[in-house]
């Protein structure tokens, strides 16, 4: 299939926009960070899944192929910085009196809902970290045959002074790289050093035999392992949030590059952070807010999913409830004028409908600009009504933002109370125009408008709705 080689993509190991390539012709193999299901995803983690539907779209939209993984992170990810602590699904189990597999299965079943319903495109290979024990050991063997690991009282580590380019993907993109320096140091040679397999004690109930001793891997070895098993080593994407940078994705390089002697992968993506009122999002300031109870409080999915392509993935989003009450409007006049695109008879100039398109790709091939993209959206249905902008729009644009616009074009129209007078001048109006009096057919347009509605003359006939 021909694919549009002309897209341009910010790389976080490079600093720069570049030149999206391919190892493979015409496909892209991708690894996502998937989630950590202890809990059910607040809005924040679903920007970032929206950021990497956006790219997996786009890269469709040029017509490449998507050969993509997601792990789910089911066991090692620890509660403290800097490998310490309980693991995060073992202590949520704990509390609630289960075993993690089911409060891992709890939140994946949720998680993988929400997905859904946000329109994200759930990856080929989806992978839970408990699923490739052996091939995390088997990795672990192999970074300590080449002497790049050592033991302490509580696990075996990653020495990172092995690895002279530890620093290359965080140089520059935030300010110190201070991976584990922020914690103690205790048993670890090096501040940067991270745990590859923790030894546990009898109580940690999801433990499996290594030739270590009894433990659970780290949690950044599962993101290596599973992408070696799934994808060649070097692949093309790595997505993610701004703050795996420094720690997590640092890491899996580390360990992915020192096993293979072969660069990882060629493009680093990462999400910017969701702030919430300008601020963290923090359970303390009851700010944490679940897709659940977004739709609780009347919006639609598509108003959130809207609500974050309004910004770059490159940003920081600052998410009020205004702003999504304005992203509801929005969406709202989108959907109206779409209706009324569909219904209307009149053709669009071909040479329009190419140049928006081409806008439109313009916008999203430069590093994914939606901003852009969605002003184009606009300014096509700010032509003269038509099916074709209607087509276009739903179609074409569609096709990345994914803002299911066909669906809520053809719901039905929320029922507003057309006054018996306003559909009196409407059908004089009908009239008027089956008579060939234009004249007065203009005079009763000027009049429906001028009490505040809107009517649209349609195949069979005329639509009303209110201004
Ligand atoms: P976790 O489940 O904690 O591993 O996070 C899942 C994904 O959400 C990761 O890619 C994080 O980088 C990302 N993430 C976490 N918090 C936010 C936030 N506030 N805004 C955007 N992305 C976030
Ligand atoms: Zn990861």
């Amino acid at each position: 299939m021909r694919y549009n080689k002309d897209m341009k993509l910010y790389n976080t190991l490079t600093k720069q926009k570049e030149e999206f390539t391919t190892v493979k012709p015409g496909v892209v193999q991708m690894y996502s960070c998937g989630p950590t299901v202890y809990y059910t995803a607040h809005i924040g983690n679903l920007r970032a899944y929206v950021c990497g539907d956006i790219l997996k779209k786009t890269l469709r939209y040029n017509g490449y192929q998507i050969e993509d993984v997601m792990n789910i992170t089911d066991v090692g990810h620890l509660v403290g910085d800097g490998d310490t602590g309980e693991d995060k699904v073992e202590t949520t189990a704990r509390k609630m009196g289960v075993h993690p597999l089911e409060i891992a299965k709890k939140y994946t079943d949720i998680f993988m809902q929400d997905i859904q319903r946000l329109n994200i495109t759930p990856a080929k290979h989806i992978i839970p970290a408990t699923h490739c024990i052996n091939e995390m050991i088997n990795l672990v063997r192999t970074l300590e045959a080449k002497g790049c690991t050592y033991r302490t009282s509580d696990g075996i580590y990653f020495d990172a002074s092995t690895f002279p380019t530890y620093f290359n993907l965080s140089k520059g993109n935030l300010e110190g790289n201070i991976g584990g320096a922020r914690v103690a140091l205790g048993e670890k040679r090096n501040a940067n050093d991270f745990a590859l397999w923790k030894f546990v004690g009898p109580n940690t109930i999801q433990k499996w035999d290594s030739p270590w001793g009894v433990g659970c891997p780290g949690w950044h070895i599962e993101c290596s392992a599973i992408s070696m098993k799934y994808l060649p080593v070097p692949f093309d994407i790595h997505t993610g949030g701004v703050d795996h940078i420094p720690i997590h994705h640092t890491n899996e390089i580390a360990q992915t590059e020192t096993a293979t002697g072969k660069k990882m992968c060629n493009f680093w993506f990462h999400n910017e952070f969701m702030k919430i009122d300008g601020g963290k999002m923090s359970k303390s300031l009851g700010n944490v807010y679940s897709l659940q109870d977004i739709i609780d409080k009347g919006y639609n999915p598509m108003h959130l999913r809207l609500l974050f392509l309004q910004t770059t993935y490159r940003t920081v989003l600052n998410f009020t409830f205004q702003a999504l009450d304005a992203a509801r409007e929005n969406y709202r006049n989108i959907i109206g004028a779409l209706r009324r695109h569909r219904t209307a008879i009149n053709q669009t100039d071909k040479k329009v409908l190419a140049d928006l398109h081409q806008a439109f790709t313009d916008a999203i091939n430069n590093d994914l600009n939606t901003p852009v993209a969605l002003a184009v959206l606009h300014q096509a249905l700010k032509q003269p009504e038509s099916p074709d902008i209607y087509d276009l729009i739903t179609k074409d644009f569609d096709r990345v933002l994914d803002l299911s616009l066909v669906t809520a074009t053809n719901a039905e129209e929320p029922a507003t109370t057309i006054p018996a007078e306003i559909t009196a001048l409407a059908e004089q109006r009908l009239t008027a125009k089956k008579n060939r009096d234009w004249s007065t057919a203009d005079k009763l347009r000027a009049e429906i408008i001028a009490a505040g509605y809107q009517i649209n003359d349609t195949p069979d006939g005329y639509t009303l709705s209110k201004n």
